[in-house]
C-alpha cells in the first residue's frame, strides 16, 4: 500500500457508498467512506413523532427490493405491512369522494381514459432498456417532449389528465411540466412499470421496516466497520493522476486511494473540484438532473380515527397542497399517524417556511380530507428536503427533455479512475434506496476489476 491510504476511497454514505464499501472490505481490500454529513444514511433520515421514531425521509420498501429485503433479514429486522384496509379518499374538483378497491371516484369516460393512458404508458416503458434508454425506437421524440406536454396531447378528459398528474408528481415530486418523457418511461421501467410505483400491495408502497429504514443504513455501515467512516467531512476535491486519486476533504486532509467511487447524487457534483476536469458530457448531465422537490410531513393523532370510519387513511388531491397521504401508524401503537408530501410546486410554496405555517396548510388538507377530527393532532414534525445542503431536494435526480438522449450514455461511465454510484445510476428500482444498493454493487465490482 505504499503512497496509499487504501484501495478505494468512497465519497457519500448513503446507501449507495456503504453497501459499495462493504463489498470491497467483503473482497479483502481496503477502503474508507468520507461523508459531509454527521450521520450515515443520507436521503433516509430519523425523526420522532410522540416518542416514537418515524422516517423523515426514505421509508416504504416493495416485494422486488431484494437487496434491501435481505439487508434486513441479516439483521433480524422485520417488515412490517402498511396499512391499506378501508376506503379511500379521492379530492377532485372541490369535492371529497370515497371509494373502495383500486378505482378512484371519477366519471366514467375520465376511468376508461385513465385506464387506457396507464396501459399504454406500461407498453412503452416496457420496450425501454434502461441501460440504453437513448437507443430505444422513438428515443429522440420521446425526449424532445415533458409528460405534461405527452399527456396533453393524449388525454381529453380532465379527470384522467387529474390522475395522471397525481400519479406522476407521487412517483418524482415533481410537476409533469419538469420531466421528459423518456425519462419517465426509463425511471418506470427500472421498477417495472407505474402501477407497481403508485400500489401498496404488490407496489413499492407495500412494507415498512420496524423502527424505520434509516437504522438499517447503520447496520450496513457496522457491516463496513465503524473505523472505516469519516463523518463531517465533506469532499471538496478530487485530483488523479497516473497512479490513483486524492480526495480532498474541506479543512485540509487528504486521502490517497487507487480508486474512487463517487457516491452522491449527481446534481451535487459541482461541489466537487477535479483535477483533470471531469468529462464535458459528465458535467453537462449534472446540470441538467435537478433534484426533484419534496417536504414529508407526520401528523399524529389520540387515535386512528379514520380506521373506526372503515378508512384506510390513503388519500389524494387534485388541488390541496398535501397529497398524497397514507397511515403512518406504527404498528401496536395506540395513537394514530397520517403521513404524506408535499410535492412539487407545493413543496417550492412552503420550502423555507417556518414549520408552523406548513404544519397549519397540512392540517387543513386533512381536515378538509377526513373531517374535523383531523384538526386536532397531538403532534407533527416534517423535513424539508430542499433545504438539506447535501441532497439539493428529492426523492431524486430528474431529467428535462433533451437531457436522456444528448448526456445519458455518461451516467454510469467512469471519469478515469473515479467510479459512479447513487440511486440515479441505478439499472433498478431507480430513485429508491433498493436502486442506491445496486448501484453501490456495481460501482464496487467495476473498483475491484480494475484493482486485479
Ligand atoms: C421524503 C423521501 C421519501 C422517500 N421515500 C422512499 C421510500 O419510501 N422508499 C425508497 O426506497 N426510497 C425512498 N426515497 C428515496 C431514497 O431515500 C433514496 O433513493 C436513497 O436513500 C438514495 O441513496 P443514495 O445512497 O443513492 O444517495 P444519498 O442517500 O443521497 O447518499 C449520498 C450521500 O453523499 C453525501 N454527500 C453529498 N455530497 C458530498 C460531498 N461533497 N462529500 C461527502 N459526502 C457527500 C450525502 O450527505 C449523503 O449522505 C425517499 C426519499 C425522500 C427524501
Amino acid at each position: 500500500m505504499q503512497g496509499f491510504d487504501v484501495d478505494v476511497v468512497v465519497v457519500g454514505a448513503g446507501f449507495a457508498g456503504l453497501n459499495a464499501a462493504a463489498r470491497i472490505v467483503a473482497a479483502g481490500r481496503s477502503v474508507c467512506v468520507v461523508e459531509a454529513r454527521d450521520r450515515v444514511g443520507g436521503r433516509t433520515k430519523p425523526g420522532t413523532l410522540s416518542g416514537h421514531v418515524v422516517d423523515l425521509g426514505g421509508q416504504w420498501v416493495g416485494p422486488d427490493h431484494r437487496r434491501l429485503i435481505a439487508l434486513a433479514a441479516r439483521h433480524r429486522i422485520p417488515l412490517e405491512p402498511q396499512f391499506e384496509a378501508g376506503g379511500k379518499l379521492i379530492d377532485y374538483r372541490g369535492r371529497v369522494r370515497r371509494y373502495e378497491g383500486l378505482i378512484p371516484a371519477l366519471p366514467l369516460l375520465a376511468l376508461l381514459e385513465t385506464d387506457r393512458v396507464m396501459k399504454r404508458i406500461e407498453r412503452m416503458a416496457a420496450a425501454i432498456a434502461v441501460s440504453a434508454p437513448w437507443a430505444a425506437a422513438g428515443a429522440a421524440d420521446l425526449d424532445r417532449i415533458t409528460v405534461a406536454g405527452w399527456l396533453d396531447r393524449n388525454l381529453r378528459t380532465k379527470g384522467a389528465k387529474a390522475m395522471m398528474d397525481i400519479a406522476v408528481r407521487a412517483v418524482f415530486s415533481a410537476e409533469p411540466s419538469e420531466i421528459s418523457m423518456l425519462f419517465l418511461l426509463t425511471y418506470l421501467r427500472a421498477s417495472g412499470g407505474l402501477e407497481p410505483l403508485i400500489s401498496v400491495r404488490g407496489g413499492a408502497q407495500q412494507d415498512r421496516v420496524k423502527g424505520g429504514l434509516h437504522p438499517l443504513s447503520e447496520r450496513l455501515a457496522d457491516e463496513v466497520g465503524r473505523g472505516r467512516l469519516r463523518l463531517s467531512s465533506p469532499v471538496s476535491g478530487i485530483e488523479q493522476d497516473g497512479d490513483g486519486v486524492t480526495v480532498h476533504v474541506s479543512g485540509g486532509e487528504a486521502l490517497r486511494g487507487r480508486r474512487a467511487i463517487l457516491a452522491v447524487p449527481l446534481a451535487l457534483l459541482s461541489r466537487i473540484g477535479a483535477q483533470p476536469a471531469w468529462p464535458a458530457l459528465k458535467t453537462g448531465l449534472a446540470q441538467r438532473s435537478p433534484m426533484g422537490s419534496v417536504i414529508k410531513c407526520h401528523v399524529a393523532y389520540e387515535t386512528p380515527f379514520w380506521r373506526a370510519r372503515g378508512l384506510s387513511g390513503e388519500a389524494v388531491s387534485d388541488a390541496a397542497p398535501f397529497s398524497p397521504v397514507f397511515d403512518g401508524t406504527p404498528e401496536g401503537a395506540r395513537h394514530g399517524v397520517l403521513s404524506g408530501f408535499l410535492e412539487g410546486d407545493a413543496a417550492r410554496t412552503f420550502t423555507g417556511k417556518p414549520p408552523a405555517e406548513r404544519r397549519q396548510a397540512v392540517i387543513a388538507t386533512l381536515t378538509r380530507l377526513f373531517g374535523p377530527e383531523a384538526g386536532q393532532p397531538i403532534d407533527y414534525v416534517d423535513n424539508d428536503w430542499l433545504e438539506e445542503e447535501w441532497s439539493g431536494g428529492c426523492y431524486a435526480g430528474l431529467m428535462a427533455p433533451a437531457t436522456m438522449t444528448s448526456y445519458g450514455p455518461a451516467l454510469r461511465t467512469p471519469a478515469g479512475r473515479v467510479h459512479f454510484a447513487g440511486t440515479e445510476t441505478a439499472l433498478e428500482a431507480t430513485g429508491y434506496v433498493e436502486g442506491a444498493l445496486e448501484s453501490g454493487e456495481r460501482a464496487a465490482t467495476e473498483a475491484l476489476r480494475a484493482l486485479s
